[in-house]
């Protein structure tokens, strides 16, 4: 037993790393991002919680599965769009029509909206401490939750 959870401040985590392509729009938005395009986007996940049994948090190649499944499958090459947008349900009715792959969700495809609904999703599978979405190699939104300090054990 190499790691032990401490009662101090220190954390122990891992990360995987995925990419994934994407098309979306900002509908109403100002700048360029109102026009129809493409982000090759990384994602960073953490997490914590040691498991004392196998000195690890958890295998590397289970998180990518997680991540995998719950993520990269769903938005990789798909249209990410805001259901609650007319103009964005035109487009993915179209890509619709055309057999192509999109998903729907409730709110606009933010980085800052993503990063936290793939933190919402992760947390029923493994114990994610934070998601880090990079929408273009310089900018990314960060969800996190701070370490519950004390505790029982
Ligand atoms: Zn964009």
């Amino acid at each position: 037993m190499l790691v032990k959870p401490q009662k101090d401040n220190t954390m122990l985590t891992v990360s995987k790393e995925c990419v994934f392509d994407a098309a979306h729009v900002l509908t109403n938005h100002s700048g360029q991002c109102k026009n129809l395009h493409g982000h090759t986007y990384r994602l960073i996940v953490e997490v914590e919680q040691i498991d004392e049994r196998n000195d690890m948090i958890i295998d590397f190649k289970d998180l990518k599965s997680v991540i995998y499944a719950v993520i990269v499958d769903r938005f990789d090459h798909a249209f990410i769009y805001n259901e609650q947008s007319v103009s964005e349900s035109d487009i993915a009715a179209v890509i619709a029509r055309h057999n192509m792959k999109s998903v729907g969700l409730p709110f606009r495809s933010t980085a800052e909206n993503l990063a936290y609904y793939f933190f919402e999703q992760l947390r029923e599978h493994v114990n994610v401490r934070s998601v880090r979405l990079y929408e273009t190699p310089a900018s990314y939104a960060t969800y996190s939750r701070e370490r519950e300090v004390g505790g029982d054990e």
